[in-house]
Formats: C-alpha cells, sequence, structure tokens
C-alpha cells in the first residue's frame, strides 16, 4: 500500500480526547466513526454476555483495585480468580520452562488447579511438519518443532478456565490462541535478545535500536 493511501489512525494522533475528554476528536478518528448503535451492542456484550461480561469486569477490577501496585504474575492471579477460573492452563516455551514452574507453584500457593504443556510436547522433528533442514536452527539434527495446536487441543481436553502464555514463539502463540477453547491471557511476551521485554527495542529506537526503523527482512 502506498504510503498515501493509508487510512489514519490512533498513531497519527496527538489529541487522545477518547481518553481525556479535555480537546476534541481529530477528523479521522475511530471514535467519530462509530455509531452509537455499535457502541450499545458492545455496551450489551460487556454487560451481559455471559463470558465477556465476566472477563471484562475482572479485568476491569484488576486495573481499578490493584493499579501499579502489584506485577503481571499477580495481576494474572487475581484476574483468574475474579473470573472463577478452577484449573490454568499453563502454556510453555521450553526455554522458560523453569520460570513456568515457578508460576504453578504460584498458582498452587493460590489454591488454583493447573496444567502445564511446554511447546515441544509431541515430540516431532521440524521436518516431520515441512520444515526444510535448512530452515532448522540446526540442520541436520533432530530438532523438535514446537507445537501450538498440540498445545491447545492439550488444554481444551483438560478443560482448563484459562489459559496463560509463558513465552511461546511469535505465530505459535498465534496458532494457540486460535485453537484454545478457553480464553487466553499472555504473562510473558517471549523476546530471546532483549529478556522477554520486547519493549525495550522500543524505548531503545531513539539511539541502540535505531536499526527497526529500517526494512526489516
Ligand atoms: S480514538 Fe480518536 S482521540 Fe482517541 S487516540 Fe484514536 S484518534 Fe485520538
Amino acid at each position: 500500500m502506498e504510503k498515501n493511501e493509508r487510512c489514519l489512525s490512533c498513531s497519527d494522533c496527538g489529541l487522545y480526547h477518547c481518553d481525556k475528554q479535555d480537546k476534541h476528536y481529530p477528523e479521522f478518528c475511530p471514535t467519530v466513526a462509530t455509531s452509537e448503535e455499535e457502541l450499545r451492542e458492545i455496551g450489551e456484550l460487556y454487560m451481559h454476555d455471559p463470558t465477556d461480561s465476566v472477563v471484562f469486569r475482572a479485568a476491569a477490577a484488576v486495573e481499578g483495585e490493584t493499579y501499579g501496585k502489584i506485577t503481571r504474575v499477580e495481576e494474572v492471579v487475581r484476574f483468574a480468580k475474579k473470573i472463577g477460573a478452577k484449573k490454568i492452563g499453563v502454556v510453555s516455551c521450553m526455554g522458560l520452562i523453569n520460570e513456568a514452574k515457578t508460576f504453578t507453584k504460584v498458582l498452587q500457593a493460590n489454591g488454583l488447579d493447573y496444567i502445564c504443556i511446554a511447546c515441544k510436547t509431541g515430540a516431532q522433528d521440524k521436518s516431520k511438519y515441512g520444515i526444510p533442514e535448512e530452515g532448522k536452527i540446526h540442520p541436520g539434527q533432530y530438532e523438535a518443532s514446537c507445537n501450538p495446536i498440540l498445545q491447545a487441543r492439550i488444554m481444551n481436553r483438560a478443560k482448563t478456565d484459562l489459559n496463560v502464555i509463558v513465552g511461546l514463539c511469535v505465530g505459535h502463540d498465534s496458532l494457540f490462541m486460535k485453537h484454545s477453547d478457553a480464553i487466553v491471557t499472555t504473562l510473558v511476551a517471549k523476546d530471546r535478545v532483549l529478556l522477554h521485554n520486547p519493549a525495550a527495542a522500543l524505548y531503545g529506537s531513539g539511539f541502540y535500536y535505531r536499526r527497526i526503523f529500517e526494512e526489516i527482512k
């Protein structure tokens, strides 16, 4: 798409009137473009849908009651309790299995049941799923494929109430979310370079990470 064809959106805004109601909406504002009818219909979901209303209220309560006071680990546990979750699916990357284990201890300490499934479950060499040898990190060797669809299926069979991602790869997380029956939240967004703080590349984009504005191939 040509640059001038791009539709303007919130990243082009400096007014943020939706947030504070102290300025005005820009012409391209998606709030202005949204009908009262659609907002009402969404409000119905937040207030009365059996799943959306519970999740929405729990998210608001976690934010409102402990804003800036507790870590995301604690927020996830509080959220789980507020939606009445009994069994938590911990969906772990093998590279973060120790952190996943620690998290299961937190769940245990809070009286929550859990099942933890690591990404290499199924033990299939990448070549079995069509990944060429040259696409492996170490070509010519057994290299277990991540298996997010299997992770989701196991969680679905276990009838988890909430699935928590601990560091799945980009894209594998997408497949897991697509195939998960239960709602999903992310505890850890994996970044192998920045020790799971992907925002650091954005914070550092003024100098050390200027390269992110170059074409990424
Ligand atoms: S919704 Fe409108 S006012 Fe809010 S950030 Fe987006 S463009 Fe700006």
